[in-house]
């Protein structure tokens, strides 16, 4: 892999570059053998040099590499050290499939995989997805019915909600969040999404933007509550409140998506948690022996007072295959992960449960699902439910003050 080069190069160099290049020309007219060949080899390493003739991979987050070709999908995956499994390899229109060849001076650019070489396993076409775990691949269509079999079959068997009632889907502008409630809409259910403008610089604008283009295909209500505008921007409220970015934004997005779902009468809330997210969680619960929490990582918080119903349809699911579906769907998501998020822990033991995955497929599923089969309700006794009423904007808590005012009141008059 080669870096990057700046692309205000110097006069100087690219003169330097010409004369290199007519000198190479001369010693091809020369019609001298072996000069040809030496220049030819030299002309292809000056514009490797230079980045030209090299394979460009571009990743969404803007960074630009570099790879010398031609080389299969995998191969270049490898040299840049990302997993066949986190990513989706396209170029221009189309997908390429792991064993693929790349010709230098090709662009292509990578979100989240496809793995290929494989037959749909219902109508023997071309497979655009392997899910390993199911021993299955998919052709387009068909994986488009398997996603959506996963997702009903997640809302049965954990009885998140029922035909008629009003699904509140928490939208962030990610792919998840977009996701789940584009196929919730699919599959008839009545939605509405809730996206919470917390003020990240140079990312909530973006998230936005892509939460109302949702809306509008989908043709859909999207609420919009601004934080921001009400209490500041959620680094200042975090730096101010003595509370890590994180964590004040978990308990702000906690708040509204509870007090706008009782407020607008909605049945339950839905966010677009996945399995990856759902299996890193409890492993680094259970590598911190965080029994508090243990007990939570369910796919259903179950109604209380004072707290509406929520629910994880897309549990079932791995990111993988939820940009695989976003991205057959043609679905616009912001694909930068939000810059708080750097050196998060949940991003290494998600990578931790993937290298595990690769070699062992289908421990994810197995990890997360026999904790819910066998463990969760051992656990049940050690989860605290609130009692109390906060005084000062009546939802539950455990104390005095809920978190969400002992984090605000100080800056806001807003409760
Ligand atoms: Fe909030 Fe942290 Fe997620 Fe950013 S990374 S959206 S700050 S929880
Ligand atoms: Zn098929
Ligand atoms: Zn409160």
């Amino acid at each position: 892999m080669f870096s990057k080069k700046h692309s205000n190069s110097t006069n100087a160099i690219n003169a330097i570059n010409a004369i290199n290049a007519i000198n190479a020309i001369n010693a091809i007219n020369a019609k001298n053998a072996t000069n040809a060949i030496n220049a030819i080899h030299f002309l292809k390493t000056l514009l490797k040099l230079y980045n030209i003739f090299m394979i460009t991979v571009k990743e969404r987050s803007g960074k630009v590499h570099y790879v010398e070709g031609p080389r299969e999908v995998r191969a270049i995956l490898r040299r840049l050290n990302i997993l066949e499994n986190t990513v989706l390899v396209v170029k221009g229109n189309e997908l390429l499939t792991p064993d693929r060849m790349v010709e230098d001076g090709a662009t292509i650019e990578l979100i989240p995989v496809i793995s290929g070489g494989m037959k749909c396993r219902v109508c023997n076409e071309t497979a655009v997805i392997g899910i390993p775990r199911h021993n299955a691949a998919f052709c387009k269509g068909h994986f488009k019915e398997f996603f959506k079999k996963q997702v009903l079959r997640a809302i049965k068997e954990h009885s998140m909600f029922k035909r008629d009632d009003r699904v509140l889907v928490c939208v962030s502008g990610g792919k998840d969040s977009l996701v789940l409630w584009d196929v919730l809409t699919e599959l008839g259910y009545h939605t509405e999404g809730l996206y919470i403008d917390l003020g990240i610089e140079g990312y909530s604008e973006k998230s936005k933007e892509m939460a109302l283009k949702s809306a509008e295909r989908l043709k859909r209500r999207l609420i919009i509550r601004d934080f921001s505008k009400e209490c500041g921007p959620i680094k200042d409220v975090a730096r101010r409140g003595g509370r890590t970015d994180c964590s004040a934004c978990g308990t702000v997005k906690r708040h509204y998506f509870n007090k706008v779902a009782l407020e607008g009468g909605f049945d339950v809330v839905a966010t677009g948690h996945n399995l990856d997210d759902e299996a890193s969680r409890l492993l680094g619960n259970l590598l911190r022996w965080q029994w508090e929490y243990l007990g939570r990582i369910t796919p259903v918080l179950e109604e209380s007072e004072g707290l509406r119903k929520k629910v994880k349809p897309l549990c079932r699911l791995t990111e993988h295959e939820i940009a695989t579906y976003a991205f057959l769907r043609g679905i616009e998501y912001i694909v930068d992960e939000c810059p708080m998020s750097k050196g998060s822990t949940s991003l290494l033991y998600k990578e931790a449960l993937n290298r595990i995955e690769l070699k062992s497929p289908g421990t994810k599923h197995y990890f997360y699902q026999e904790y819910l089969r066998s463990a969760v309700k051992r656990l049940s006794g050690t989860v605290a439910f609130s009692t109390r009423r906060c005084s000062i904007c009546g939802m539950p808590t455990s104390e005095e003050v809920c978190s969400f005012c002992r984090l605000t009141e100080r800056f806001s008059k807003v409760s």
